[in-house]
């Protein structure tokens, strides 16, 4: 039972975490916190962005829900926990090592799915304003990248 329920729960907290980020990245950090998002807009040579506190402000989450969860032996909050620090692993390799290449780990791939979420984040960084992006989602993309990549894929 304690092994359905912490699965149950690490499943909804990721989902709830690419819904969550959708949201908090075109309201929030698309909206008054801009300031901050927009060090991921713009090109800059250092590697460090004031925008990485938001994955510190996540991993702090994540690490309070997993200590307290584990400390009191409460099988939903250590879910949470390990659901938010699945979905910030997923992102750092896909978002920052992947697409971004911050640092240089994977070459070219040919995989029709990595390649419409590498499209569909590229899309959102056309725009180096606050408004008028796009693809707010890291994972819940249009199904036109979906459809596009399998295309080609087919046709190659
Ligand atoms: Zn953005
Ligand atoms: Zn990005």
């Amino acid at each position: 039972m304690t092994a359905i329920i912490l699965t149950i729960s690490t499943l909804s907290s990721f989902i709830c975490m690419e819904l969550a980020s959708w949201f908090i990245h075109k309201y929030v950090m698309h909206g008054p916190l801009w300031n901050i998002h927009k060090t991921h807009h713009q090109p800059n040579e250092h590697g460090i962005e004031l925008n990485d506190a938001f994955a510190i402000f996540f991993a702090a989450i994540a690490a309070a829900l997993l200590y307290t969860g584990m400390g009191k032996g409460n099988m939903v909050m250590t879910g949470a926990g390990a659901g938010i620090t699945l979905y910030g692993l997923i992102y750092f390799i896909l978002h920052d090592i992947f697409i971004h290449k911050r640092i240089r780990l994977f070459k070219r791939t040919n995989n029709p799915l990595l390649n419409a979420l590498a499209e569909a984040h590229r899309d959102h960084h056309k725009s180096r304003s606050r408004s008028h992006s796009t693809s707010y989602g890291l994972l819940l993309i249009n199904i036109k990248y979906y459809k596009k990549h399998y295309r080609k894929r087919k046709n190659t």
